[in-house]
C-alpha cells in the first residue's frame, strides 16, 4: 500500500475506528489528538499507530504538526478531517465564545488540516480528502445553530475542493453521521437518548464508530476515484426535510 493518511481527532471515537481501519487497509496512519495524553498513549499502546498533538483550531500549530508528520511518515495521501466539538445551547443564550470556539474547531480546523497538505496533493496527483461532517449540517439542530453551521460549512468545503482538485486526482468527499455510540453522544443524558433521540432512528439503535470508518476507507481507495463532491450519510435511515 505504501500511502499516508492523517486522521485528526483520530485517537477516540469515530476517529480512533477511522484510525484503525486505515492502519489495517495497509496505511501508515497518524493519528492526531487535542489534549488527552493518557487516551493516545494507550491507543498507540493498544494499536502501534503514532499520535501527534496540536490544537485544529491553529493554524501554524497545524501546519508544524502536519511538516512533523511527514518528515516521520511521508507525504500525506489521505486526510481525514474528523477533529470537532460541540457546544450546546439555544440559540437566545448563546455566547460568541460558544460559537467562536465551535467554528474554530469544526470550520477552521477543516481549513488548517486541508491546507498544508493541499499543494503536496496537487504535485503528486493524488490525494483524498475526507470531512467527518454531520446529519445536523443536513438537517439543523435545534440547540446546535453553531455546530450545525460549521457541519453544513463542510459540506460546502467538500464540493469546492473537489471542482478544484478533480483535474489534479484529487477527491473531496463528506460523510455525515447520524447519532454513533461514542462520548460525544453518550455525554447526553441517558433519559434523553431512550426518549428522545433513540426513538428518532428507524434502525432502533445508535451507530457503531466502525460503519462510518468503513465509508472513509471506501472513499479513501482508488475504487471511490470518481466519487467527488459527495456526501455520504450513515444515519440509520433517520431522513430529513
Ligand atoms: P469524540 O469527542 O469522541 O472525539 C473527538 C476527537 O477529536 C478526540 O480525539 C479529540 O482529542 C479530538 N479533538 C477535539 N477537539 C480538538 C482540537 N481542537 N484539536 C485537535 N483535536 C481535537 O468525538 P466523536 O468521535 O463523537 O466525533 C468525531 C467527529 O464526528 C466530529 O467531527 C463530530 O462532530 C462528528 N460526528 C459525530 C457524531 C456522533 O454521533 N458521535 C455524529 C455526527 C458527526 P482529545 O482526545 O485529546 O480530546
Amino acid at each position: 500500500m505504501g500511502r499516508v493518511a492523517l486522521v485528526t481527532g483520530g485517537t477516540r471515537g469515530i476517529g480512533e475506528a477511522i484510525s484503525k481501519a486505515l492502519a489495517a487497509e495497509g496505511y501508515s496512519v497518524a493519528a492526531t489528538y487535542a489534549g488527552n495524553d493518557e487516551k493516545a498513549a494507550a491507543f498507540t499502546e493498544a494499536t502501534g499507530i503514532k499520535t501527534y498533538k496540536w490544537d485544529v483550531a491553529d493554524y501554524d500549530a497545524s501546519a508544524a504538526g502536519i511538516a512533523k508528520v511527514e518528515e516521520d511518515l511521508g507525504p500525506v495521501d489521505v486526510v481525514v478531517a474528523n477533529a470537532g466539538i460541540t457546544w450546546d445551547g439555544f440559540f437566545h443564550k448563546m455566547t460568541p465564545e460558544q460559537w467562536n470556539k465551535v467554528i474554530a474547531t469544526n470550520l477552521t480546523g477543516v481549513f488548517n488540516t486541508v491546507r498544508p497538505v493541499w499543494p503536496g496533493m496537487r504535485e503528486r496527483k493524488f490525494g483524498r480528502v475526507i470531512v467527518i461532517s454531520s446529519i445536523n449540517g443536513q438537517k439543523g439542530q435545534a440547540g446546535q445553530v453553531n455546530y450545525a453551521a460549521t457541519k453544513a460549512g463542510d459540506l460546502g468545503i467538500v464540493k469546492s475542493l473537489a471542482q478544484e482538485g478533480a483535474r489534479a486526482g484529487i477527491t473531496a468527499n463528506a460523510v455525515c453521521p447520524g447519532y454513533i455510540g461514542t462520548e460525544m453522544v453518550r455525554a447526553i443524558p441517558e433519559d434523553v437518548l431512550n426518549s428522545k433521540i433513540i426513538p428518532q432512528i428507524p434502525a432502533g439503535r445508535l451507530g457503531e464508530p466502525e460503519e462510518i470508518a468503513r465509508c472513509v476507507t471506501f472513499l479513501a481507495s482508488d475504487d471511490a476515484g470518481f466519487i467527488n463532491g459527495s456526501t455520504i450519510s450513515a444515519n440509520g435511515a433517520q431522513f430529513f426535510v
